[in-house]
């Protein structure tokens, strides 16, 4: 998977993604993650690629034409041969879950754009974007944190990127389900004994337990989950 970033802090996105698993993934070879500045295809002496918003109101929006430009460079590097998806990051998105970054984790290139300042000039929108994600209902400073919750989301899918496919296929969300609660090393600890059968050796009764604490950590926290089960 490709991931292309479309933004006007570069920095931010490769400073926040280049650690860790992901990290590993990138020098691995098997995600690679490009942040391209908007401001290099910027139209004017000054690198300006903001401007006045027509009707009035507070703020400055990003132009169209830099975005347009800085789109079309992406797009002559992609070599594969169909439409790239452009993920607009912006809080008038759906909202992000686990099966929106299953569908994403298929594409070969995945180009994210984030916005800043009040947003981005409707038409480029209209001509590039093909998804438009949220990552909740709050209005953030720029779409770097959302885009890279996104490449994370996404990339932790991606065969071979976590070191135990096992970790990702049991999780929070699969099925409509929260994950159950989980120990390690000591048995006890501040007074509290880790669940007897989790030590019993025996993996069906610890699979019908997982289940059942599942079904409830579900039922108390996300209750919504479990109607979207019921519905499904
Ligand atoms: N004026 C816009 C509105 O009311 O819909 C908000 C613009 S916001 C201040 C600037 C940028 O941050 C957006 O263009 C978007 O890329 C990003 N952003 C802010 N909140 C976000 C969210 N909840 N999810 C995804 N992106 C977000």
């Amino acid at each position: 998977m490709n991931f292309h970033v479309m933004t006007l802090f570069p920095e931010m996105i490769m400073q926040g993604l280049n650690v860790s698993i992901i990290g590993r993934a990138i020098e691995k070879g098997l995600i690679s993650i490009e942040a391209v500045n908007i401001r290099d295809y910027a139209f004017n002496k000054h690198n300006k690629v903001d401007d006045y918003i027509y009707g009035g109101g507070a703020g400055m929006l990003m132009q169209a034409e830099p975005v347009y430009l800085c789109y079309e460079a992406i797009r002559e590097r992609i070599t594969s041969g169909s439409r790239p998806r452009v993920v607009y990051l912006t809080p008038q998105g759906e909202v992000f879950t686990q099966k929106k970054a299953q569908e994403l984790a298929k594409e070969d290139d995945l180009i994210l754009l984030c916005g800043h300042y009040e947003g981005i000039d409707e038409r480029v929108l209209e001509e590039i974007v093909t998804d438009n994600i949220s990552i909740g209902d709050y209005v953030l400073t720029g779409g770097e944190l959302p885009a890279m919750i996104v490449v994370d989301a996404v990339s932790r899918l991606i065969p071979g990127v976590l070191n135990n496919d096992v970790s990702a296929e049991f999780e929070s969300f699969q099925d409509d389900l929260l994950e159950y609660p989980q120990y390690s090393r000591p048995e006890i600890w501040h007074g509290k004994r880790v669940p007897e059968v989790l030590l019993s050796g025996h993996h069906a009764n610890v699979e019908k337990w997982r289940h059942e604490q599942s079904v409830i950590r579900t039922r108390e926290r996300r209750p919504d989950l479990l109607d979207n089960k019921e519905k499904s």
